[in-house]
């Protein structure tokens, strides 16, 4: 299955991008997670995002189609995969149309912004391993503590409120046209995302089970 996740930031795409990856045995690839460790680990790309990623804006789109087109011709991808943040704009979605990529389905996850806003300032992720957590609806087993690798979860920079604000409106002019071109294709699936994250998956593997 070749799946891309659409949805505001804070909707819950990682989190069910990490459920559909175990159900389907397919990798996810998260540029915002490709995007961090390059960061982490000061690589020239890491340093170009940075002012992009803290104001909450967008990493420019050659930046990010490069990666992700590096990334998509890794052997594990060869059975299918899940896009968690690619594309976000109408040029990056043709360009992965130019790599010959033929999606199955593009699910976006639909969160009205007030609860966005709410659930940002609980979110918590593990810097070491890219796994999200939040403080309400997605406790870690210890508190601050990754289930995965044990590091010591960290609050993102760009979850502060002002950034959210920002990425909420770059998240609607920049990325929410995709739904129109998705639509157009065929190729859309809505789900309203829950209060409570296993609702929510609940609503994706049904929706997923019918294309
Ligand atoms: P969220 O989890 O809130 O959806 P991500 O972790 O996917 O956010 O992305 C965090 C930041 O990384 C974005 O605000 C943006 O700066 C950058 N980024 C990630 N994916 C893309 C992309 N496809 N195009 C441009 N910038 C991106
Ligand atoms: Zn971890």
């Amino acid at each position: 299955m070749k799946l891309i996740l659409l949805g505001a930031p804070g909707a819950g795409k990682g989190t069910q991008a990490e459920i559909i990856s175990e159900k389907y045995n397919i990798p996810t690839i998260s540029t915002g997670n490709m995007i961090r460790a390059a960061l982490k680990n000061g690589t020239e790309m890491g340093l170009k995002a940075k002012s992009y990623i803290d104001a909450g804006a967008l990493v420019p789109d050659e930046v990010v189609i490069g990666i992700v087109k590096e990334r998509l011709n890794e052997d594990d991808c060869k059975n299918g995969f899940i896009l968690d943040g690619f594309p976000r704009t109408i040029p990056q979605a043709e360009a992965l149309d130019n790599m010959g990529v033929e999606i199955d389905a593009a699910l976006s996850i639909e969160v009205a912004d007030s609860e966005i806003v709410k659930r940002m300032s609980g979110r918590r992720v593990c810097l070491a391993c890219g796994a999200s957590y939040h403080t309400e609806y997605k406790k870690p087993l210890k508190d601050g503590i990754c289930n995965v690798c044990s590091a010591e979860l960290s609050i993102r920079k760009d979850d502060e409120p002002e950034t959210v604000l920002n990425r909420l409106n770059v998240y609607h002019e920049q990325t929410e046209p995709l739904k129109d071109y998705y639509r157009a294709a065929g190729k859309l699936i809505t789900v309203e995302g829950q209060e409570e994250v296993k609702d929510t998956t609940a609503l994706t593997l049904a929706a997923l089970s019918e294309i």
